[in-house]
């Protein structure tokens, strides 16, 4: 898998052609606020690294997929949702839902979440 992808949306975010509203960025990781939030807080956490579905997470992607989490975790500090909780959520391929075929994971919190979702 390649680093960068012309074809996402994503990546091109992360060349900074398409404007977002970034809440955390590291070495490997950039999160920006959800164009179309589901609850009051909705953020979506990317690795820099292009990679289209969990399908193609390689093992050497682990450490990559593991900072989306600590990213996570420090966003739903800075987020005041820590304590309350929150919900993180990768959906893969078309099944779940997934539209936009680079890796990111969805924060949510601020408000009470249903269980099962949809
Ligand atoms: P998924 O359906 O899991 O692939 O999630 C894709 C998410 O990307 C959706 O929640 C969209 O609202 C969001 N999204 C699409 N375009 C943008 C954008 N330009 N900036 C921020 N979020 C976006």
């Amino acid at each position: 898998m390649s680093d960068a992808n012309a074809d996402s949306l994503f990546c091109k975010i992360l060349a900074g052609d398409i404007p977002a509203d970034i809440v955390y960025e590291s070495e490997t990781v950039l999160a920006f606020r959800d164009i179309n939030p589901q609850a009051p807080t909705h953020v979506l956490v990317i690795p820099r690294k292009h990679i289209s579905t969990i399908n193609d997470v390689g093992v050497d992607d682990h450490v990559i997929v593991g900072g989306l989490y600590g990213a996570a975790r420090e966003i739903a500090v800075t987020e005041g949702i820590a304590a309350d909780g929150y919900r993180t959520v990768m959906n893969c391929n078309a099944a779940a839902g997934q539209t936009v075929f680079h890796i990111h994971l969805h924060v949510l919190g601020g408000r009470a979440l249903a269980w099962p979702p949809g």
